[in-house]
């Protein structure tokens, strides 16, 4: 273990990169649940289903409209959150160190984007969910879905919501006529490098000096890839997080790495006015 500002000071003297990492825990203080909690359960027909169950390929199969109907109230959550300061903090990052920045979020709020941070410097490696795609796969375009579909916000409306045959209709494939499905990762479903940048980010973090990760529970296996990657190449790493989890003790285990325990929107700003001064 080091001390925050050692760590902030060697990354600006070093040639790498300065590498974001982050999980659904930077959105949590704009409001949007985190998968932990009792607010990502979801009930169709008698049955309550966890996300890990509705955010699979195998339930899209078997219960498209209820999927479909889980994600447009997810994604109307999403818009109506706005980016916090820890958004805003890793935005002035991507301003002020251009080409030596990188993101990499398991997020699909899209909020990163609307603090400000390109496309062409933010992966998102679990997807985007203003976006859908083909669900036969038929091609990889991706297309926005429309500002005014009519899908209520509020849980206690969103659990008795049904697509309306107005918002079917526009959630099909304009290429094979056939349905479109959210363009999300499910849990389910393989990293690559055309949709989701697998590659990019595993690039990113064998080349970080420095790895900030904030709020995520170290569940899926790209972010495992990217600490790894980037503890080998030798980069401070700095975990963010309100509680106790594998990639903060990865971090308290380096030399050059810290476990910082609080909101994001206390610790990423600090860390960037640090990394900036
Ligand atoms: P997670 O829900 O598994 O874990 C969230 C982590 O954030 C926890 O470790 C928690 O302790 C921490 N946390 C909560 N509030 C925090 C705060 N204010 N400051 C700092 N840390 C805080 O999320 P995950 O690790 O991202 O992975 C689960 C999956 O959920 C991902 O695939 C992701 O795509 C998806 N997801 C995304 C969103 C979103 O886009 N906002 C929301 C929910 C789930
Ligand atoms: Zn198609």
């Amino acid at each position: 273990m080091s001390s925050l500002d050692a760590i902030c000071d060697r990354a600006r003297g070093a040639d790498g990169l300065i590498v974001a990492l982050t999980g659904a825990g930077i959105s949590a203080e704009s409001g949007i649940p985190t998968f932990r909690g009792e607010e990502g359960y979801w009930t169709v027909g008698s049955e309550v289903y966890r996300p890990q169950q509705m955010a699979t390929n195998a339930a899209y199969q078997r219960m498209p409209d209820d999927v479909w109907q889980w994600y447009l109230f997810r994604r109307a959550v999403c818009r109506n959150a706005a980016p916090n300061l820890a958004h805003a903090a890793l935005a002035r990052l991507d301003q002020a160190l251009g080409e030596r920045f990188r993101l990499i979020t398991q997020n699909v709020d899209g909020l990163h984007l609307r603090a400000g941070n390109p496309l062409a410097r933010t992966y998102q490696i679990h997807g985007n969910i203003d976006y859908q795609r083909c669900g036969a796969a038929c091609c990889e375009a991706m297309w926005p879905l429309p500002d005014d579909l009519d899908v209520p916000a509020a849980p206690e409306q969103a659990k008795s919501y049904q697509l309306t045959d107005a918002t079917a209709a526009v959630l099909r494939c304009p290429e094979c006529g056939g349905r479109s499905r959210p363009h999300v990762l499910w849990f389910d479903e393989c990293y690559d490098e055309p949709l989701f940048r697998f590659e990019s980010s595993l690039k990113a973090a064998a080349e970080a000096a420095l790895l900030i990760v904030v709020g995520t529970s170290a569940s899926t296996t790209l972010p495992h890839h990217v600490v790894n990657l980037a503890a080998e190449a030798g980069a401070g790493i700095i975990d963010i997080n309100i509680g106790d989890n594998a990639f903060g003790r990865v971090a308290d285990q380096l030399a050059n790495g810290i476990a910082l325990r609080g909101p994001a929107s206390e610790h990423v700003p600090a860390i960037a006015d640090r990394l900036l001064a």
